[in-house]
């Protein structure tokens, strides 16, 4: 596959309300959007660093994978986002070829419009990864 650059750094939070003071007035960064992915039982904030982005990943829900992650790791760093220049159905074909345990069989609705995919961490290296496309 081709990864053009980090769409994104995915970071989870208890509360977006609380977190962004110290992304906005400390590290000066400006929060651009906030929107909820019903799927994923997720609000999200987004901010710009540069080419790339933080977002910020508060729960909605204690069903959310994210109320999961909070109770068992705490808050902090939660996944990477890569943008994919040949589409993320070819790249998740490309991954399931090569192996790699994939979280999302096909590519479904992220926040910002994007379609996106999940790779487990398992076969990252440990690391969340993300897929995605504009
Ligand atoms: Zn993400």
């Amino acid at each position: 596959m081709k990864i053009s650059h980090i769409e994104h750094l995915g970071i989870a939070v208890k509360s977006i309300e609380e977190a962004l003071p110290y992304y906005e007035n400390v590290l000066g960064l400006k929060c651009y959007n906030i929107e909820t992915v019903e799927d994923q039982k997720v609000k999200t904030a987004f901010l710009k660093v540069g080419d790339t982005k933080i977002e910020l990943l508060e729960p909605t829900s204690p069903e959310s994978t994210i109320a999961k992650f909070l109770e068992t790791k705490g808050p902090g760093f939660h996944h990477i986002a890569f943008a994919v220049e040949d589409g993320v159905a070819n790249a998740l074909a490309e991954c399931e070829a090569n192996g790699i345990r994939v979280i999302d069989k096909a590519p479904r609705n992220g926040a910002e419009g994007l379609k996106i995919a999940f790779l487990h961490p398992k076969s990252t290296q440990g690391v969340l990864t993300e897929l995605c496309e504009d």
